[in-house]
């Protein structure tokens, strides 16, 4: 039984001689006594270090630095939930701003896009994950109607892609969809045009297009697969339409491949999703969905509330969200205009391409990705594994354990047997950083060339 002067605050006390930081902190039950809350955040604090440092994440695509002013506005906005369009419509007008912002960006067609005469057709959401499943649900509601108008059964939906992210997979399984992944060429990192005819039917409700593949980060051909898709509506009257996973790539190609036809330019895609927390630079926590008009969205998806007298459509699987990431979205719209993330990212770009050149000059490595004309990244292999006498999953234990989080990974199938590594190079990872990295790298390398770790550590079946 606790006794309440036992545990009774004492405002002198250290943190550390407090009493709750006398015992470990309870794991299984919530305590029955409050307790100072300057203690429990050092505490939290102390806990929090044993993650990995974000700065030293190279494995991931998410927002890692922010403007001090991001981090007041989301303090700021705390309290706002961007569901209730009526309590917070200022919030609600950012988000549309946002959205109009993003189709005058992706070239959505006059009319749905920053031209004013109508809104744009699109939303928030937590991530590109939500945002895929929205997308994916409004192709599978026009192929439901088309079949259904055309007296066909709509029982057997399938979608067509190449080696997606996750997020279509859970879209699949939930939503009762066939995924149908195409096989990655040998050679190729993403979905071939070529390859589209085989797996393409009359149950097809989408093909899926990367901007940005997870694995090695570079484009799949856009262009040219929307090109095979109209063939094939010429010779076989399937109109088949294509969506952009543009989670990355979104917020990349328009700054430093303008001339790269990916988005509404071409007539075939019908919808884009991008992460604002990747390359957006947003805090973790928001995507966008965006569609073509208001033909390639369905209205039974559509729920519609008032506000301000008006009509506020509202797309979304969650219901009460922050809406502090999507102020700093338009912040970081304002804040740094196009030529500010043409900089940015002309920088990352720039920093990849030095790093690559240094990874191609340690020794051991093949390039896959050299950082020019995609993602600002780097991903190489191993050129002899079979004779480097260790494997990229050691290196990266190397590098762990000065704090660097280089991942190393199969490759999709058919290409599962090669082993990479990645590095992603976004927002606040610096020249001076990756300078540092390869330092490391070439000592990891020494070490390991000369046998540490010793081989016969047991080490055999290890797989990140
Ligand atoms: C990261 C990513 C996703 C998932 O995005 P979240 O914003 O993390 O939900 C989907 N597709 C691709 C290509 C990605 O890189």
């Amino acid at each position: 039984m606790h006794n309440a002067k036992e545990t009774a605050a004492d405002p002198a006390a250290d943190i550390f001689t407090s009493p709750i930081s006398e015992r470990p902190l309870p794991k299984r039950t919530m305590p029955e006594l409050p307790a100072p809350p300057h203690v429990v955040h050092q505490l939290l604090r102390n806990e929090l270090l044993l993650d990995g440092n974000a700065a030293q994440n190279l494995a991931t695509f998410c927002t890692t630095w922010a403007d001090d002013e991001v981090r007041r506005l989301m303090d700021q906005c705390l309290d706002k939930n961007i569901v209730d369009k009526d309590e917070y419509p200022q919030t609600a007008e950012i988000e549309s701003r946002c959205v109009n912002i993003l189709a005058s960006l992706w070239h959505a067609p006059l009319g749905s896009g920053g031209d004013g005469a109508e809104p744009a057709v699109g939303c928030s959401t937590t991530g590109s994950s939500e945002a895929a499943m929205l997308c994916g649900l409004a192709l599978k509601w026009r192929w439901r109607d088309r079949r259904r108008a055309a007296g066909l059964p709509a029982d057997r939906p399938n979608l067509v892609c190449g080696p997606v992210q996750v997020c279509w997979e859970k879209f699949a399984r939930y939503f009762d969809v066939e995924l149908r992944q195409v096989p990655v060429e040998s050679g190729a990192t993403g979905l071939q045009a070529h390859q589209l005819r085989e797996y393409v039917d009359e149950n097809t409700i989408g093909v899926v297009a990367i901007l940005g593949v997870t694995y090695t980060c570079t484009y799949e051909p856009v262009a040219e697969i929307a090109a095979e898709l109209d063939r094939m509506q010429t010779e076989n009257g399937l109109d088949v339409p294509l969506h952009i996973d543009a989670a990355s790539g979104g917020f990349i190609a328009p700054f430093l491949h303008p001339d790269l036809e990916w988005d509404f330019r071409l007539p075939r895609v019908a919808s884009i999703n991008a992460s604002g927390h990747k390359y957006g630079m947003a805090p973790l926590g928001v995507g966008w969905a965006l569609w073509r008009d208001k033909a390639a969205l369905p209205d039974d998806l559509v729920f519609h509330v008032d506000y301000l007298g008006g009509d506020m459509p509202t797309l979304a699987l969650n219901f009460s969200r922050p809406g502090g990431q999507v102020v700093a979205q338009y912040f970081l719209f304002l804040r740094l205009g196009r030529e500010g993330y043409r900089r940015v990212y002309q920088a990352c770009a720039d920093s990849a391409q030095h790093f690559a050149s240094q990874v191609a000059g340690m020794g051991p490595f093949t390039l896959l990705y050299d950082g020019a004309g995609a993602l600002p990244a780097v991903s190489w292999t191993l050129t002899d594994p079979g004779s480097t006498g260790w494997s990229l999953y050691d290196l990266s234990d190397q590098l762990r354990m000065r704090g660097w989080q280089v991942p190393s990974y199969p490759l999709p199938p058919d290409r599962q047997e090669t082993v990479i590594q990645r590095v992603l190079v976004r927002h606040g990872v610096d020249r001076d950083e990756l300078e540092l990295l390869a330092e490391d790298m070439r000592r990891a390398i020494k070490r390991l060339d000369a046998g540490h770790p010793p081989s016969d550590s047991a080490r055999v079946g290890f797989h990140h």
